[in-house]
């Protein structure tokens, strides 16, 4: 990295998470050395680091049940599988998300129905209402970890005979007026992959309160008749009603993976106070910064800082190509939702070529000034204001140069 002469240069790594904990190292050790990573490969008496896991999970979010899975996307494509979603189904979703969740609703045979942002980041919810004819399923994306007021939401879709799953992808940990996140849906989808709040480098969870197609989720999961052995799934009469009819399109937890996140999972809450000190400490250095519009955070959300979003409104394309490298040139890797092509994590929903071409003025606007960065936990708050001095001096720079040529936006991880 070169820097810019006389300027001050960020070293951190934005791709840098935390080790795994010791516990979770000795854990996963013990589980390579008997061997019996399959989650239903238990020795006499045993019970699975995977089946302990969920139990651990549920009692965490206050669910009744919870299952595991091989991915954030399985679990989605999974709830939509089990809640009984037909084939050629118009799937509500939010317009600002990621690809796996527009990809699960396309891979379970539906059709993703694209709903707007607003400028806080959530869904809109009077798009949601223009547009919910004829949908039963509203996907609804935490996007970033912003949360909708969840109250207004589920009155909303309570009358219009909506059921939400919940994709808490960037929710785990998080809360609405004292309710966990993802307890508000008649399911809800996690992901434990490396950028998320706990790490197994792939990883899912889904959990729900209904019997009968939390039943049928285990059953999709790939749990063969095996599913006696779960400690946070329905009783087996549950299971006695579905069994029959409902397809196994595997996609299990496995025992080394549920090894290394039970000791996160206990040091979840910690980790959530250490992700709001980090994004404080951002946000506060960027507070009343010309051209740097902040998001605002409603006070019923507890929310994960574990990355931070601002718009530069109304900038041109050119402006902020030349913003983001300059940023990049000083250390500070910025993602751009506004980039007319896919960039490695990041694309949008007009990028999704397989689901039906719809128009969205008030999210593209938005997405065009909406510049994200990740905030790993092995940065400190010292960090985040060294970053953010750099984001504001050259907001300020750049900000207020002559209309620059164009050049091509650096792409970030
Ligand atoms: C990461 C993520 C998912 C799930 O992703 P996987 O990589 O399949 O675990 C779902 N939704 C959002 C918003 C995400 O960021």
């Amino acid at each position: 990295m070169d820097g810019i002469t006389g300027l001050e240069v960020f070293r951190g790594k934005f791709t840098q998470q935390e080790p795994i904990p010791e516990e979770g190292i000795a854990a996963a050790l013990a589980v390579l050395r008997h061997g019996r990573l399959h989650r239903y490969n238990e020795a006499e008496g045993e019970v699975a680091e995977t089946a302990l896991l969920e139990e651990e999970f549920a009692a965490l979010t206050g669910a009744r049940y919870a299952l595991a899975v091989a991915s954030g996307g399985y679990a989605l494509g999974c709830a939509l599988r089990a809640l009984g979603m037909e084939p050629g189904e118009r799937v509500l979703t939010n317009a600002f998300t990621l690809a796996p969740v527009p990809g699960a609703i396309a891979a379970a045979g539906g059709v993703p129905v694209f709903v707007e942002v607003t400028e806080d980041l959530v869904i809109d919810l009077d798009d949601l209402a223009a547009k919910a004819e004829g949908c039963r399923f509203l996907m609804l994306s935490h996007m970033r970890g912003h949360l909708v007021d969840m109250d207004r939401l589920m009155a909303l879709c309570d009358r219009l005979g909506i059921q939400v799953i919940e994709d808490c992808a960037h929710t785990m940990g998080a809360s609405w007026a004292g309710v966990p996140s993802g307890r508000h849906g008649v399911m809800a989808c996690y992901s434990m992959q490396t950028y998320k709040h706990i790490n197994s480098g792939e990883g899912g969870f889904l959990v729900s309160d209904d019997a009968d197609s939390m039943a049928r989720a285990v059953l999709l999961s790939g749990s063969y008749m095996l599913y006696g052995k779960h400690r946070a799934a329905p009783p087996a009469e549950v299971f006695e009603r579905v069994k029959m009819v409902t397809p196994n399109v595997s996609g299990r937890m496995d025992n080394l993976r549920a090894a290394i996140l039970r000791p996160q999972l206990k040091a979840l809450p910690e980790r959530v106070a250490r992700w709001e000190a980090l994004y404080r400490a951002l946000e506060a250095g960027l507070e009343a910064t010309p051209g740097i519009t902040l998001i605002q955070r409603p006070g019923a959300e507890v929310f994960v800082g574990s990355s931070f979003q601002f718009r530069l409104a109304d900038w041109s394309p050119a402006r902020i190509a030349l913003y983001l490298s300059r940023c990049l040139a000083r250390g500070v890797e910025l993602k751009w939702f506004g980039a007319e092509k896919p960039a490695a994590f990041t694309s949008r929903y007009d990028h999704w070529h397989y689901a039906p071409k719809q128009v969205l003025p008030q999210t593209d606007r938005i997405l065009a000034g909406l510049i994200d960065l990740r905030l790993p936990l092995t940065f400190t708050p010292e960090d985040c204001a060294q970053i953010a001095r750099i984001l504001r001096s050259e907001a300020l720079t750049v900000g207020q140069a002559p209309e620059p040529e164009a050049i091509a936006a650096p792409v970030i991880q």
